[in-house]
């Protein structure tokens, strides 16, 4: 006998239409996840967790690794933090930066190596505490309501937490709202296109409950995130990792100016054959 699973989501997170002829992606006796119409892939039903409390503590971050391998992927997050950063600074003035799901620091850490003020919020205890004690600031926020006043920052960077939220607008409106007027938002997200996880749904890790089918909501691609930002008043500046960088070293930037032909590429053959997993996107809150 089939459970009946609550549903989650009643309408698009996108485009609001009641889900009720939306096709189905992959089901599971616990949710089931469908693609909208407009083509956004969201989770419409599902049975409660009983796993589901403190959900985003310890574990969840990894913290399991030792001594040099930790070290050498903490050096490598921070790396790959630092050119996320320099991204967003190709479209919005140097200024105070919040990353909003936190997590270890890694993006705090490379903001602070890069003169910034950064600040850290996450919904974990366990990750806030983390990062206080690398002498960061950092608060506990959930993401419809963030404990910062309007315009506070320059900078906002969000890094796999979109797809966590069933209310991404809510999210995005207190996004737009912290952000100053030409502030800029960066965006690392699974990529709701991404070619294994088309072909192969049911087995696909984005959508199992055993892996990100219970923590993720919704999947985007650039076309639907462009879409959601856009209607929340943002305007999209670049998908992709920028070939060049206005805010890098000189050495560096005639190394991209070099390299950069190459790069657009590579970019358009990967994007070609569907093999992004996740995708970066800047955005930034037009001035006035
Ligand atoms: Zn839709």
């Amino acid at each position: 006998m089939a459970i009946e699973q609550p549903i989650v989501l009643a309408a698009c997170p996108l485009c609001a239409t009641d889900g009720t002829n939306a096709r189905t992606v992959a089901t599971y006796p616990e949710l089931t996840w469908v693609r909208c119409d407009c083509g956004l892939i969201y989770k419409r039903s599902e049975l409660p967790d009983p796993k589901s409390t403190d959900f985003y503590e310890g574990g969840y971050f990894g913290t399991g690794d030792q001594g040099r391998r930790y070290t050498q992927r903490r050096k490598r997050r921070v790396q790959k933090s630092r050119n996320q950063i320099l991204d967003l600074l190709n479209h919005a003035a140097p200024g105070p930066l919040l990353d909003i799901g936190c997590s270890m620091g890694y993006t705090l850490e490379a903001a602070r190596s890069l003169g910034l003020t950064p600040t850290g919020s996450d919904i974990s205890v366990f990750a806030i505490r983390e990062c206080r004690s690398l002498g960061f600031r950092a608060e506990r926020g959930e993401l419809g309501r963030m404990p910062f006043g309007d315009g506070e920052f320059s900078l906002v960077t969000m890094k796999h937490v979109l797809e966590h939220t069933p209310d991404p607008r809510a999210a995005l409106r207190e996004v737009r709202r912290i952000l100053r007027p030409g502030g800029g938002l960066f965006v690392a997200i699974p990529h709701g296109g991404y070619g294994k996880s088309l072909r192969h749904p049911q087995r696909s890790q984005f959508y199992l409950p055993e892996r990100h089918g219970r923590e993720h909501f919704v999947y985007y691609t650039p076309a639907t995130l462009t879409t959601l930002l856009a209607s929340e008043g943002f305007s999209v500046k670049r998908v992709n990792p920028a070939l060049m960088h206005r805010h890098a070293g000189a050495a560096r930037r005639l190394g991209e100016t070099l390299a950069a032909p190459f790069r657009a590429i590579g970019q358009a053959l990967v994007d070609s054959i569907q093999a992004r997993k996740e995708f970066w996107l800047v955005a930034v809150r037009p001035e006035a």
